[in-house]
């Protein structure tokens, strides 16, 4: 049986290139100088509107001169579903590699924002939408667990279109995965900072990006699981004309603050001082004595996904709302 899907192609928002001329705003449409455009990290000078960039150029405009150290750039994917569409999965890989520069949807590595170590994971949309695979989830992943085991905070930029389709349900795993990773943080004592960036939506908004300590969006940015046209068309109702933009999201209380990007790098250095107390040398080394090994904080994770599993087997008893297990059932 054959399936015939039709796909259009959306604005991507292009940042303006180097040394591209006569560049107007696309949605003020004033006219604009690129370098000054450039100069204002592709923001529209006139009416503020962020263009989309690509990671190289965020963590560029984030972190100190020198001061980002790539890691698990060679982890590369299969393609377990021999997966075509149009053209196949690998020639799509091929495609979107030699488009970004980039192996994967994201770049992940150590970096130093306004003096405070951390350890960065970038998504870029340019590469495949953002599409989150099995690679994204490992380099989320393993992000994660360096960020534990380092006593250092994680600092995560999410644009995303969602899970990659060309991996079926093993990237729809991630979102479990990247779930569990946030869960290794947390029983770290790590702080996590996410940054979600026009767009964010779909398994990857409703997974890692929206479970940090501290959750900012770029003005602008478009959040949600599903689009407007299929909550409308499933639910009937008109939505309202800002659905799904970072302002509704933060007056709904989904997000802690709406951050200009030409802001970005000082707030977030601000989030982490505060949030960790300070980054000093001295600091670092308190907290990486105090921090587990990697076995230890899987082990505690998965020993509480135990608990929660035991307690979804036999939630209630004796017609109270109290919990009833033993010991054994963990163990079980
Ligand atoms: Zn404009």
């Amino acid at each position: 049986m054959s399936v015939t899907v039709e796909i259009g192609r959306r604005d991507d928002r292009p940042p303006v290139p180097p040394g591209g001329a006569g560049w107007s705003c696309p949605k003020c449409h004033q006219p604009a100088d690129p370098a000054a455009v450039r100069a204002n990290l592709q923001v529209c000078p006139a009416c503020g509107y962020h263009l989309r960039i690509g990671a190289r150029e965020r963590i560029a405009q984030l972190v100190d001169q020198g001061g980002f150290r790539e890691r698990w750039a060679a982890l590369k994917t299969l393609d377990p579903l021999e997966f075509t569409d149009l053209e196949t999965y690998p020639e799509r890989l091929r495609e979107a590699q030699a488009k970004t520069g980039l192996t994967e949807a994201i770049v992940a590595g150590t970096a130093t924002i306004a003096s405070v170590q951390c350890v960065l994971a970038v998504m870029d949309f340019g590469f495949m939408g953002g599409s989150m695979g099995s690679v994204v989830g490992e380099k989320l992943w393993r992000a994660a667990e360096m960020a534990a085991t380092e006593g250092l905070p994680l600092v995560a930029v999410c644009t995303s279109g969602g899970a990659r389709m060309q991996e079926g349900i093993l990237s729809l795993m991630q979102m479990a995965k990247t779930t569990c990773a946030v869960d290794v943080i947390n029983e770290a004592g790590v702080p996590f900072v996410a940054v979600l960036a026009d767009p964010c939506t779909g398994g990857v908004v409703a997974s890692f990006a929206t479970l940090a300590d501290i959750c900012v969006a770029e003005p602008g940015a478009l959040l949600y699981f599903s689009g407007p046209r299929v909550i409308a068309e499933t639910t009937k109702e008109e939505l309202p004309a800002d659905f799904g933009t970072a302002e509704r999201n933060l007056a709904l209380g989904h997000l802690d603050a709406v951050v200009a990007r030409t802001e970005l790098r000082d707030k977030l250095a601000n989030y982490l001082r505060l949030l960790e107390g300070g980054g000093t040398p001295e600091r670092i080394r308190a907290r990486r004595a105090r921090s587990r090994s990697p076995r230890g904080l899987v082990d505690a994770t998965a020993r509480r996904a135990k608990a929660l599993a035991a307690h979804a087997r036999r939630p209630f008893g004796r017609g109270d709302r109290e919990a009833v297990y033993t010991p054994q059932d963990i163990e079980a």
